[in-house]
């Protein structure tokens, strides 16, 4: 044999599945780890014969793509799904654990990316700069009209429900401006005086601003309630960055139909990226588009740590961020 004929191995390497959302460079990234990669769809995975299926050890996984116990069920031999993303809920962790499948997700890279757009969103509310674009351009400005005054953000109360590494990230960031902080978190944490509250409807009560930063899925479902907008009030503004399952729609459009809220500032929602046509009629509202970890650096870091995930598990290794 020569040295560029492959080892048993190689010739045999775990094969795995790519979400199809990952990008041509998450992909060639992936690649390069040496196992052949397939990218396909739920349907398409299904299609495939026993044998390929039987073949495939690894799953790389990105949040907007579900990952539900019918699909590890086609996937024998499955040892690990590589998550793309801090968030996990597209994954069934207990189902992944109670078929010894190991889980690992992308945290801490992006935190400082989250926390940029968080507050670029309140500030872009309360400062209504999209508006003032649109106004600039529209030429009302130099046909002598004033733009509206708006609200300040520096010195408000801001609380954010969910202390995690995000909520901290945020908050570190508007301690800058001054805010007072306010906190829920299942225990309280060891803060630099910030105020904490048992849970995120006496966080509401007590503050201007509320940012949803918990994790998303069963356990958070309508977290945000009717009873948290009632106490945040006619003043008040919601910030999601966290998943659009945290918020409870309905409750949100009527807080916003009765004026219930000031408003929101949301990057996350139920239904992406089909979202409620209601989201559209409100000028109170300030929408992203999921992407509050959306920089070329910051995407790359999760690609290269997904990837370092499944290296160390090819190599036999603990790897780096799991889950369970
Ligand atoms: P983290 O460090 O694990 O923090 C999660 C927070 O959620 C913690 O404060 C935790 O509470 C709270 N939490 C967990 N389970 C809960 C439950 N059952 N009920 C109430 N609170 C609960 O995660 P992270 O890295 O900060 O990320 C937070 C979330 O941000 C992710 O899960 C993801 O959904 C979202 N995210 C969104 C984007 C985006 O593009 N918009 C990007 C990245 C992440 P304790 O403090 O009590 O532990």
């Amino acid at each position: 044999m020569t040295s560029s004929q492959p080892t048993a191995q190689h010739q045999y390497p775990p094969l795995l599945i790519a979400a199809p959302s990952l990008t041509a460079d998450e992909l060639s990234r992936l690649a390069a780890l040496g196992p052949s990669v397939r990218e396909m769809s739920g349907a398409a995975r299904a299609a495939l014969s026993e044998d390929a299926r039987a073949a495939i050890k690894v799953v790389a996984s990105k949040v907007f793509n579900r990952f539900g116990p019918e699909d590890m069920d086609l996937f024998p031999n499955l040892e690990l799904i590589a998550n793309f993303g801090v968030g996990f809920d597209n994954i069934d962790v207990a189902a992944a654990t109670a078929r010894g499948i190991t889980v690992t997700n992308t945290p801490d890279v992006l935190d400082d990316d989250v926390a940029d757009l968080t507050v670029a969103m309140m500030l872009g509310w309360s400062r209504r700069i999209v508006a003032g674009e649109a106004w600039v351009r529209s030429g009302r400005w130099a046909a002598g009209e004033s733009f509206p005054l708006n609200r300040k953000m520096s010195g408000a109360k801001v609380g954010i429900a969910g202390l995690g590494r995000i909520g901290r990230a945020i908050a570190d960031r508007l301690v800058g401006f001054g805010m007072e902080i306010h906190y829920t978190s299942r225990r309280e944490k060891e803060t630099p005086g910030w105020a904490y509250h048992s849970d995120q409807v006496a966080l509401a009560e007590a503050v201007d601003w509320l940012v949803v930063a918990v994790v998303g899925g069963a356990e958070t479902r309508g977290y945000i309630s009717h009873d948290t907008l009632a106490a945040l009030g006619p003043q008040g503004v919601l910030v999601n960055i966290a998943r659009g399952s945290c918020v409870d729609e309905d409750a949100l459009f009527d807080a916003l139909a009765s004026g219930a809220i000031a408003g929101a500032a949301l990057d996350v929602y139920e239904n992406e990226p089909m979202i409620d046509p209601r989201f559209f009629e409100y000028d109170n509202l300030l929408l992203q588009p999921h992407q509050a970890s959306g920089t070329v650096q910051t995407r790359r870091a999760m690609s290269e740590l997904q990837c370092a995930n499944i290296a160390a598990h090819l190599r036999g290794e603990a790897v780096l961020t799991p889950v369970n």
